[in-house]
């Protein structure tokens, strides 16, 4: 137990450490380290309350165990590294291990993968080194045990000598075979080791069902499958859609009692293979075999690209030594085995403070509250600002202002604040008061009953116009070149733009006489302008910002009609008779084309020779000839521009790629092509294609 004021002090002592200010003595830092580890395994396992991230927590520990390598005489017993691992309640009957159920020592970037690579063959004293490098599956560890073929005992990992006997809610598994046929083997007594895990998909699907019978949310997939694992009621974790993935054999005999890894069975690749012929859900289709450290290194970055499209939480990557006598060779200490290295990617959860919360109007008028952070890099990018959604967000996280927030950020996906920590409150965090007013034009906001979100109704807001224009001319509207944010907001503010159909009646003779404005630049605006008149309609249903309708229901919206005001004629049920179109979207485009100024706009629209109809041209263009295939185009293009190709390949269904990489199915090639040409002739499976050819694909 910490009383609250010993918290204070390591929190901050933790703060310290961590940023490394305030230089101590060796003696003093590793007495520093292990009071804050200690402190933090207390929160973590006793309280399941951490408040600090995994990374800083492994950061600090790794420090720790350095300076006691490199300063011995320090070296306490009862230091935190010399303990195996921690964690443990006593709700289950508790079952030693046949084999200790370590932790991986871990590394962030390609030198930490050299380093374990030296000592590998340090080691060892081989010369060459393979290898398997797998997905490290973020779940909840298991040790099951099979005997005669039979499923005899699972248990969690608690303190890697003895864990809980999860046996029976194991059974409930339907991944985890009853009985596997290991004596096709010759094995007659098993000890695997896995993660029990639960799919992305099935974790959303999970939460959306809570969400809808009003209940908490589970925060992360790892906790809900280690708690469902753990549930008094076995059938009910069934329901909660857990399987096992089993990546590890730790101990396996014949009928003699004679061990058989490293003997009989020669590398960890075939163990592998074993448990996937015996019915396990395995890595075997992610995993590598790869000849050394560089190709190691190469297969991890290829998946840092990919995981996540992946459909299991990973949060790094595993490398292990291939062959097994190499492995026994290498050793473990206490802590982890010499022969294995997990791979952390890059940060996706960070610390940060939140200074304030500033309200933005969109288009439609909804109020969305966005959190202004203390910036935190994450992920290769700089967060200042977030969304928090509504205020059901804020009350439901119990957001204030001054407080710790965790920010995490997964791949390309928008930052998301996963929660606060209210253990690092100080006492002078003040309370989010939602405004009662429009920011931008002071209207009364209103929420009605079936959504969580405040809105202004003036339909004059100058937010909501601004915001209606800059989506007016967005990429997926009429992608009006030339006309980007910045200016829309300086023509609102001049006058010129009132209202959407003045976007078409722009005075050119006054624009050119603004400063930072040219022949060149005004010609080009004309153009883009010009050019926008003749998009397919689907674009200009999308431009229109009509609530809950995007890309795929205007288009669905298009194939049903001739002209864009045969939508003033048709009825509610005529709209709900669209495919993909349900009740509340049809309502939403029927309020829509009822209200006497849009019909207005559309009209005036048709007057300046904006297309309102649906040419049969316009469908022939999109088909899904590209589905699945990713594109990049490099040297200068002849025969299109870069905008027109990436329109091409996204009309047919295929996707753009940034750079060159084994996710790339074809590089499309200019003349004067460079570095990326040279680098895709590299890759065997990327096809290089001229422009002609590139035509040809798609006609
Ligand atoms: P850590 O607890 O962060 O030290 O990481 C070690 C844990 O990673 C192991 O105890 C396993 O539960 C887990 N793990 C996940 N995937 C793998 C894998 N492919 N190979 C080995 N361990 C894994
Ligand atoms: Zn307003």
């Amino acid at each position: 137990m910490y009383s609250e004021q010993e918290q204070h002090h390591l929190n901050q002592l933790t703060e310290q450490l961590i940023k490394h200010t305030g230089h101590k003595p060796d003696k003093e830092k590793i007495e520093a380290l292990r009071q804050v580890i200690n402190y933090h395994d207390w929160r973590y396992y006793s309280l399941s309350q951490p408040v600090i991230l995994d990374v800083d927590y492994d950061k600090l520990f790794k420090e720790l165990r350095k300076l006691e390598e490199e300063r011995p005489e320090f070296l306490t017993p009862d230091s935190p590294t010399q303990r195996v691992a921690r964690g443990l309640t006593d709700d289950f009957k508790q079952v030693s291990h046949l084999v200790s159920m370590l932790s991986l020592d871990n590394s962030y970037n390609a030198e930490d993968v050299n380093a374990f690579d030296k000592s590998v063959k340090k080691l060892t004293g081989a010369e060459h080194i393979q290898y398997c490098v797998e997905p490290k599956f973020d779940g909840s560890s298991i040790a099951l045990v099979y005997e005669n073929d039979m499923l005899v005992r699972a248990a969690t990992r608690g303190d890697g000598a003895v864990g809980e006997d999860i046996t029976n809610n194991a059974k409930a598994l339907a991944s985890i075979p009853l009985s596997a046929k290991f004596s096709k083997f010759g094995i007659h007594r098993i000890e695997i080791r896995g993660e029990v895990i639960i799919q992305k998909e099935v974790f959303e699907r999970i939460n959306n069902e809570r969400k809808a019978r009003g209940e908490k949310l589970f925060q992360n997939s790892r906790n809900t499958a280690s708690g469902s694992l753990r549930l008094k009621d076995p059938n009910e974790s069934a329901t909660r859609g857990l399987e096992a993935v089993l990546y590890h054999v730790s101990f396996a005999e014949d009928k003699e009692g004679k061990n058989l890894l490293a003997d009989k069975l020669h590398t960890h690749f075939e163990t592998i293979e074993i448990l996937y012929k015996c019915g396990f859900k395995t890595p075997i289709h992610e995993l590598k075999v790869c000849k050394n450290a560089e190709e190691a290194i190469a297969f991890i970055e290829l998946w840092n690209t990919k995981r996540n499209t992946f459909s299991i939480e990973t949060d790094g990557m595993v490398i292990k030594v291939n062959d097994l006598k190499m492995q026994q060779k290498c050793g473990s200490t206490t802590h982890h085995p010499r022969w294995a290295m997990a791979y952390k990617f890059q940060a996706k959860q960070a610390q940060s403070k939140l200074k304030d919360v500033e309200y933005q109007v969109g288009r439609t008028g909804a109020v969305t509250p966005v959190a202004k952070i203390e910036p935190v890099a994450l992920a290769g990018v700089t967060i200042a600002s977030i969304s928090l959604h509504n205020e059901e967000f804020i009350k439901e996280k119990d957001i204030h202002i001054g407080d710790t927030v965790i920010v995490e950020r997964a791949g390309e996906v928008i930052p998301y604040i996963m929660g606060v920590v209210p253990e690092l409150r100080t006492g002078h965090e003040k309370k989010i008061h939602f405004p009662k007013n429009c920011p931008s034009c002071n209207s009364p906001l209103i929420k009605t009953e079936e959504e969580a979100i405040w809105r202004c109704d003036n339909a004059d807001c100058p937010a909501q116009t601004e915001e209606r224009a800059i989506h007016f001319v967005s990429k997926d509207a009429l992608d009006i070149d030339g006309l980007g944010r910045s200016i829309i907001i300086d023509f609102i503010q001049r006058g010129f733009i009132k209202n959407l159909e003045d976007i078409f009646r722009l005075p050119y003779d006054e624009i050119l006489k603004l400063e930072g404005w040219g022949e060149r630049s005004v010609e080009n605006l004309k153009k883009g302008i010009e050019d926008a008149k003749g998009r397919p309609i689907w674009r200009l249903i999308n431009a229109f910002g009509i609530r809950l309708v995007g890309v795929t229901t205007s288009k669905d919206i298009t194939s049903h009609i001739k002209s864009i005001l045969d939508l003033e004629n048709m009825s509610l049920e005529d709209l709900t008779n669209i495919e993909g179109i349900g009740p509340k979207v049809a309502q939403s485009i029927y309020d829509f084309f009822q209200t006497p100024s849009n019909v207005k706009l559309i009209k005036a629209l048709d007057e300046m020779k904006v297309n309102i109809q649906n040419r049969p041209e316009d469908s022939l263009a999109k088909n899904n000839k590209l589905e699945g295939k990713t594109f990049l185009f490099t040297g200068s293009l002849q025969q299109f521009t870069r905008d027109r190709a990436k329109q091409l390949v996204e009309e047919n269904g295929g996707k753009l790629l940034s750079s060159v990489s084994a996710n790339l199915n074809y590089l499309v090639v200019g003349e004067d092509a460079g570095s990326k040409l040279s680098k895709a002739k590299k890759i065997p499976s990327i096809t290089v294609l001229s422009e002609d050819e590139f035509l040809n694909l798609i006609a």
